[in-house]
């Protein structure tokens, strides 16, 4: 405890000391760029937070699976919006490995009273993808298996029974419908971030109600479904089960579709570099509001910003082009770097836009920059905790330095400056399109919301997005890839300072909270790269950044690229 608050004092000084201004969110707030300072001035008041809402409202109608009418139409009415205002775009569409899926119906009632206890009226998500409809609607025994360990199905009658369990639902899936002969199942499994198991515990009333949407494997061999339940609804069942045996009605009627996964690409052209590329991606499918109709009214408002703020001429078209995909999340990603694989080669950077629009009030957590793989990823590092998601394996050989993280972060704490906007960073951990383009040697990083306790779940509706974050996030973003594809020498020069102040501030935090020589050498050379990544960065003649990058190198005393 006192070496970790001695180290907090000796970080706190070191920033004093480096001249680094600590705002009382504790968030160092770097001047940035001037080309930056440029963009932001320009978009910080045109990127519509309602805009984004409106897309948010739209694809909310719909549980969006790649090849479904919903998925569809989300893609279409983004499309329509960007034509509206004149920005190019095309639909391209690739073969998915899975089916479309949707359903009209999805009832679970008791047969005796006919209370409903799961429908798509009441909770949109409770029936599982890949379900398949029962023969109209039929009549079953219900049976509790509580935790579903092999011992609890002991002794019970699956055959031809609906079987509910608390295990996930894929496992209860296994045991049994593919077991025992269940009709199907349903399972209150949940992350224990969402709600605890406990319901003494809860500290919100709306823990009763909350479930996980799920899917069951496609199998055309058992034509069975499964559902997810709130413990609300679970509660329920099991009171009428403690006075006898329970007789269930299900009606299910869903729709599996062959058709190609579509994405949607909308592109202003670099006037200087166009082959060369800043590519933004949010995901279409998945059904929620923050997860991630969120992403994509974000994604679509920045865009429109761009392209009013180009045509108030309030700001000169970007240096590089900018790439706009909304797709099916890393399969749509993975499809266009695929097709195009010149314009892959020519991406410079990309930004993953998932859950961007949490309203943090509601939903708790906060906005993150999810980092392009830094140190932090592959050691852990007391100030750079990973979320509940999870860290996932980095390897040091993968780390590749870039400008990436830092100037990104310090256009948000620019935004932040301005809104109060809460900004904080989380080491890499992957699951999205930036894990995509990161496998593909390109600098990613994700903008995201994290914890949430709507996560995947059937409460992450509309009342949870926030408009104003949206804009922020919308502003930060679009701030960021305008500069990234427009830096001047003079940005560079100033990219440099403003890298060389973070490497020195990181290697200054690491050594307060004493790492290791192998986690200092590793941050040396990660910076080392980053500052070198800035000899990318202009459009112009660039004649200055090589000495600036040495004496920036020198000063930090980070490490020269590797040969
Ligand atoms: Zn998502």
């Amino acid at each position: 405890m006192r070496a970790l608050i001695r180290a907090l004092i000796v970080a706190v000084a070191t920033a004093a000391a480096l001249g680094i201004q600590v705002p009382a969110s504790g968030q160092p707030s770097p001047p940035i760029p001037q080309g930056a300072e440029r963009a932001y001035t320009a978009l910080k008041d045109r990127v519509d937070g309602a805009a984004a809402m409106e897309v948010v409202r739209f694809m909310d109608q719909f549980w969006r699976i790649s090849g479904n009418p919903g998925f569809n139409a989300s893609i279409d009415r983004i499309r329509d919006g960007l034509q509206a205002a004149g920005i190019a775009n095309r639909v391209e569409a690739f073969t998915p490995r899975g089916r479309g899926w949707d359903y009209q119906a999805g009832t679970v009632s008791f047969a005796d009273t006919g209370e409903v206890l799961l429908s798509r009226e009441r909770d949109r998500v409770s029936l599982c993808i890949n379900s398949f409809s029962t023969p109209g609607e039929i009549d079953a025994p219900l049976v509790d298996v509580g935790a579903g360990a092999a011992a609890d199905y002991e002794g019970k009658n699956i055959k031809g029974a609906l079987v509910l369990g608390s295990a996930a639902v894929g496992q209860l899936w296994q045991q049994a419908v593919k077991t025992r002969g269940a009709i199907g199942v349903i399972s209150t499994s949940i992350a224990p971030y969402i709600r605890p198991g406990e319901p003494a515990q809860f500290a919100f009333p709306d823990q009763w109600d909350v479930f996980q949407w799920g899917s069951v494997p496609y199998d055309e061999a058992v034509k069975a479904f499964g559902f997810k339940a709130s413990l609300r609804a679970a509660a329920r069942m099991r009171d009428r089960l403690k006075s006898g045996p329970v007789r269930v009605k299900v009606d299910v009627r869903s729709t599996f579709y062959d058709g190609p996964s579509r994405y949607l690409v909308a592109e202003i052209p670099g006037t200087v570099k166009p082959d060369e590329r800043i590519v933004m991606v949010a995901h279409i499918q998945e059904p929620g509001a923050n997860d991630d109709g969120s992403g994509c009214g974000t994604l679509y408002a920045l865009v429109l910003a761009l392209q009013k703020a180009i045509a108030a001429k309030a700001l000169p078209a970007p240096g590089r082009t900018l790439t706009f995909i909304w797709g099916d999340e890393n399969r749509g990603s993975r499809a266009w770097l695929t097709a195009h694989p010149e314009q892959a080669k020519g991406v410079q950077y990309m930004f993953s836009l998932d859950m961007t629009g949490e309203d943090v009030a509601k939903t708790g957590g906060t906005f993150l920059i999810e980092k392009q793989p830094d140190p932090s990823a592959v050691w852990p590092r007391p100030s750079d905790p990973h979320t509940a998601w999870g860290a996932s394996q980095v390897k040091v050989e993968e780390l590749k330095g870039s400008l990436l993280n830092d100037v990104h972060l310090a256009i948000c704490q620019r935004r932040a400056k301005d809104t109060g906007w809460v900004v904080k960073t989380n080491p890499y951990e992957g699951g999205s399109d930036h894990t995509e383009f990161k496998n593909a040697g390109i600098p990613a990083l994700l903008d995201w919301h994290f914890t949430d306790r709507y996560y995947h779940t059937n409460l992450d509706r509309p009342d949870k997005t926030s408009p104003a974050e949206m804009a922020n996030v919308g502003v930060a973003v679009a701030t960021s890839a305008w500069f990234l594809a427009s830096a001047t020498d003079a940005d560079a020069l100033a990219t440099v300072e403003l890298v060389g102040r973070a490497a020195e501030a990181r290697l200054a935090l690491e050594k307060a909270q004493s790492a290791n020589d192998q986690i200092m050498t590793a941050w040396r050379q990660w910076y080392g790269e980053a500052l070198d990544s800035v000899l990318r960065l202009t459009i112009g003649s660039g004649t200055a950044v090589p000495a600036a990058v040495e004496r920036a190198k020198a000063q930090a005393g980070v490490r020269a690229a590797r040969p």
